[in-house]
């Protein structure tokens, strides 16, 4: 791509939302542009972002990185889910698998045939339906099989869980060979131009002055150009998603090795369970209003599965955006832009779609406002879906009697998501945009998983006789049950994957 007016591109901040960014602008920006990445060694990364979702997959290949090595290099292993423990009633669970369910008719989509079997007590849970849901709860796991037809086998659909410190060291290496140049030091300074107030320079500890045309703000939830320096603002959606704080911990890895994310509810809050490679991570994800700090360590130490690797690490955080993402001749990326609680995951996605979106809309005229305008606009929206996602998890609770979740189930929602729960519960309808991330099948999994009951389905189901369609959704669940028996476990998978 050229670059036109854009000769300078400054990085600020060294975590993977840096990292990242660098090596995909690395790797599709030519023209004899310079791209720098300023970080401090003092001031740690976050580096606890070690779950994702398939999309990812796209931008690996992106920038070019081999699926195995990226395994070998980040310790990775695969993912195929979320588990949710608790999060209805205490001793209920559920799994939240990617990729499809069954297999859609010309009719109807193939979950309005089950909901209509389920309906009427005639058919078991949808997750007999998904590749990724059967595969995961029996701890199997194989790629998708391109040459298997139309066998859920190439249904599969997979992300990765991975060490997020080892994966931005190993983008660091790939974007320095491809000539991005690091500095390593403090940030002091930013010095505004006069006339428009752009960003003119930063200045550094040392009295360097570093000039840049566009500068990437990755420097985390200082933000230190987009608000430290322009001002930009903060959404706070911390009354819809109230957890504020975090506590991470690693644990020495147990057998066997899940091919899933487990999510287990408690009182204020959440754990997550990560399984990589060599350990597992941790973390417990609370309202500070509903708990204090000890007690949260407390019981995130009291529920490893492992010994602990490291010290607890506390983190605090405001849910949120930052009111424009790009912002005069600064684009935040990472959590320099916004944070959302990981309970899907979805923080890493938000860098690769803000680069990727840089990417489309990149100023090599000049900036325009109508560009700016547009990619505010985008990242608005998704940001938008993808709160109200995460607050379904936590209105849809049944955990009565708890201050924190009883605070949840009772609070006002948006509209946008009271609409998309009311057309559900009446009809079964799932009604999304089509750019959204979050697919017909996720909303599906998790409104069920979490207890709220659709009453109707879609009547054109009603043109084939019950006995057809009990007969369908029999022979989907028996072959998608046959397909995750045949399946390697995940570790055999794994060592194929990172065997030398
Ligand atoms: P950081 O990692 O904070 O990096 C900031 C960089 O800026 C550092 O290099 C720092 O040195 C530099 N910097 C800051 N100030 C200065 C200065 N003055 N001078 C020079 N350099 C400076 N995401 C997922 O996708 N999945 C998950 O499972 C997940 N779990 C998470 C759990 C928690 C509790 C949290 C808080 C986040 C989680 N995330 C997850 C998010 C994920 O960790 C981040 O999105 C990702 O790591 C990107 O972080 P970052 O690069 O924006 O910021």
């Amino acid at each position: 791509m050229s670059l036109g007016l854009v000769k300078n591109i400054v990085i600020v901040g060294g975590g993977t939302a840096g990292w990242m960014t660098a090596a995909a602008m690395s790797a599709l920006i030519s023209n004899g542009c310079k791209i720098r990445l300023v970080e401090s060694d003092e001031i740690s990364t976050i580096g606890v972002g070690e779950a994702t979702i398939p999309v990812i997959r796209g931008f690996n290949q992106l920038i070019g990185v081999d699926e195995n090595e990226f395994l070998r290099q980040t310790q990775g292993t695969f993912k195929l889910g979320i588990e949710f423990v608790n999060w209805s009633k205490q001793g209920e669970s559920y799994i939240h698998g990617f990729g499809v369910i069954g297999r859609d008719q010309l009719l109807a989509k193939f979950y309005q045939y089950w909901l209509k079997l389920y309906q009427a007590g005639k058919a078991p849970g949808v997750e007999h339906y998904s590749i990724n849901t059967m595969a995961a709860s029996m701890n199997k796991f194989m790629r998708a099989a391109s040459d298997s037809g139309d066998s859920p086998l190439s249904d599969i659909s997979h992300a990765f869980h991975f060490d997020a410190g080892l994966y931005a060291k190993y983008l660091r290496g790939l974007s320095e060979a491809r000539g991005v140049r690091r500095t390593e030091g403090r940030i002091v300074d930013t010095v505004l131009r006069a006339d428009d107030g752009f960003v003119e320079a930063i200045v550094m500890e040392n009295g360097e002055r570093i000039e840049g045309d566009l500068f990437v703000d990755c420097s985390g939830f200082r933000g230190l150009l987009i608000e430290g320096a322009l001002k930009t603002g903060y959404e706070d959606w911390s009354h819809w998603l109230p957890c504020d704080r975090a506590i991470a911990v690693p644990c020495e890895s147990v057998s066997p090795l899940l091919p899933y994310t487990r999510a287990t509810a408690h009182d204020a809050g959440w754990q997550w369970r990560i399984p990589l490679q060599h350990r597992i991570g941790n973390g417990h994800v609370y309202s500070s209003k509903f708990m204090e700090p000890e007690q949260a360590e407390s019981i995130l130490m009291n529920n490893l599965d492992g010994k602990p690797l490291a010290q607890p690490r506390h983190l605090k955080f405001t849910t949120g955006k930052r009111k424009r993402a790009w912002n005069k001749n600064v684009v935040a990326i990472g959590l320099a832009g916004g944070f959302m609680e990981p309970l899907e995951s979805t923080s890493i996605h938000l860098v690769q779609t803000g680069i990727t979106r840089l990417l489309m809309m990149f100023p090599h005229l000049g900036y325009d406002q109508a560009d700016i305008d547009s990619f505010n606009e985008a990242t608005d929206n998704e940001y938008v879906a993808i709160r109200d996602f995460l607050i379904l998890h936590y209105k849809l609770n049944a955990r009565e009697g708890k201050p924190f979740w009883d605070y949840c189930r009772n609070m006002e929602i948006p509209a946008t998501l009271q609409r998309r729960m009311d057309l559900y519960r009446s009809n079964g309808r799932i009604v999304r945009a089509s750019d959204e991330l979050f697919t017909e099948t996720s909303w599906l999994q998790v409104m069920h998983g979490q207890g709220l009951r659709a009453k109707g389905y879609h009547p054109l189901v009603d043109q084939r006789s019950e006995a057809d369609i009990a007969a369908f959704l029999a022979n989907v669940k028996d072959v998608v049950l046959r397909c995750a028996e045949h399946m390697p476990t995940h570790e055999e998978y794994i060592a194929s994957c990172c065997a030398a």
